[in-house]
């Protein structure tokens, strides 16, 4: 017997015929003993829905209010659930945020999970119930509803799964675990068994969408082993596990790219200190995220710099680069936003040499240019142009043999 958090995302619980289904492999569970905690988003697209509401009263909503307003979603996904468990002749019994509680800081929609009151729960759950409790929602210290941020369920159910020491966290979703790649794009892609935390925040930062970044966080901060899986298939995930020695004999566990970049370039920049302050400075108090840097050096007191933006940012980081350039005297501004970045990512690369210049040596092959570079321990990241984007993580899943169950 053992305490299992489950989360269904939206998709799951779309609909009435929905949520009576995932009753149904929720008492599956039950029935074999287990003490199951379910925690469920909005039914998919209902926050999107609520959020245009707020925003058809006023241009900037009030955060405080938004929060009243988008942590009802779940209200309605839990309360139908508890009664889909009651139809089928067991117990259940679903809790808001502030009922659990689940303590947060007061960042309305951005909002941390600080604590969680786990007694009311437990004593559900030795009463034989199903504890269902709407995610993405808490309550902060002076009684006020605050939300998580987007996808912010994922973090809910680690955060409960942490706080009761469940035996297991599974993400039910409308795929069937984290892919070698997107099998969109490349037919071979095949779904990985388990991955470690760190390669799963790495996939997560590089745009993979299946499981929320910082839930992948809390769930290695606390241990807590996540299985990502289908909702409308029996057949297992993905685990995200700890590291073993198992996944270090992979070179690489995943290739991921992101076409939603932006590059901009200074070029003939006074080679002086306090250069890279004064360009980047005035970007992110305008609250753009940079990414990646690069500094050329060139022959005389000269420099140029290279960095990228989210796509989003793209023109508003282009009009203060320009003013910036004018002030510190740089002789150009050049930009493309006709990028992609195509990343390798395993644990493997802490120990193995070589791997990188596979990569280059893949793109070359290909004739395909990289215009920027970047690494971590476990990363190599490639900028080229968004149009090969395709073609190169199709190469670079054939070179790694990710295709391939059998070699390490
Ligand atoms: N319903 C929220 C959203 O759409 C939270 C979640 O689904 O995780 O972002
Ligand atoms: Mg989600």
């Amino acid at each position: 017997m053992a305490v299992i958090v489950q989360k269904y995302g939206g998709t799951s619980v779309s609909n009435p015929e929905k949520i009576k289904a995932v009753a149904e492999r929720v008492l599956g569970y039950s029935r074999q003993g287990h003490d199951m905690v379910v925690v469920l988003s909005a039914m998919s697209g209902e926050t999107d829905r609520l959020i245009s509401l707020a925003n058809s009263m006023q241009d900037q909503p009030d955060t405080r209010e938004m929060d009243v307003l988008i942590s009802t979603g779940e209200q309605v996904t839990i309360s139908l659930f508890a009664m889909a468990v009651k139809a089928a002749g067991f117990d259940a019994i679903s809790f808001l945020g502030d009922q659990v509680k689940i303590h947060t800081s007061s960042l309305h929609t951005k909002a941390r999970i600080e604590a969680i009151d786990t007694e009311k729960i437990k004593s559900h759950l030795k009463q034989g119930k199903i504890v269902v409790v709407a995610g993405f929602q808490g309550v902060d210290e002076t009684g006020d509803i605050t939300t998580l941020g987007r996808g912010g369920s994922d973090t809910t159910a680690v955060a409960l799964a942490a706080a009761l020491k469940a035996d297991q966290c599974e993400i039910f979703t409308d795929v069937e675990g984290v892919y070698t790649t997107d099998p969109n794009i490349c037919s071979s892609a095949r779904k990985i068994e388990r991955i470690s935390y760190d390669e799963m925040l790495e996939l997560a930062s590089l745009g993979a969408k299946v499981l929320d970044i910082r839930s992948v966080g809390l769930a290695k901060r606390y241990k807590v082993p996540l299985h990502v899986r289908s909702t409308f298939v029996a057949t297992e995930g993905t685990w995200v596990v700890e590291e073993d020695k198992e996944m270090e004999s992979m070179l690489v566990s995943g290739v991921t790219y992101n076409k939603n970049e932006a590059r901009l370039t200074i070029s003939r920049v006074p080679d002086k200190p306090g250069i890279a302050s004064k360009i980047f400075m005035p970007i992110s108090d305008a609250g753009i995220v940079i990414d990646m840097i690069i500094q050329n050096t060139r022959a005389g007191d000269l420099t140029d710099m290279t960095f990228t933006v989210p796509r989003t940012d793209y023109k508003k980081a282009l009009e203060i680069l320009r003013k910036v350039a004018v002030d510190i005297g740089a002789e150009d501004v050049s930009s493309a936003d006709n990028i992609a970045k195509v990343s390798i990512v395993g644990v493997g690369m802490r120990n193995h040499s070589g791997i990188a210049s596979t990569m280059f040596h893949v793109l070359a092959n290909e004739g395909i240019n990289i215009m920027m570079i970047s690494t971590s321990e476990i990363k190599v990241s490639c900028v080229i142009e968004e149009k090969y984007t395709e073609l190169a993580v199709r190469a670079l899943h054939d070179a790694f043999a990710l295709d391939n169950k059998d070699i390490p």
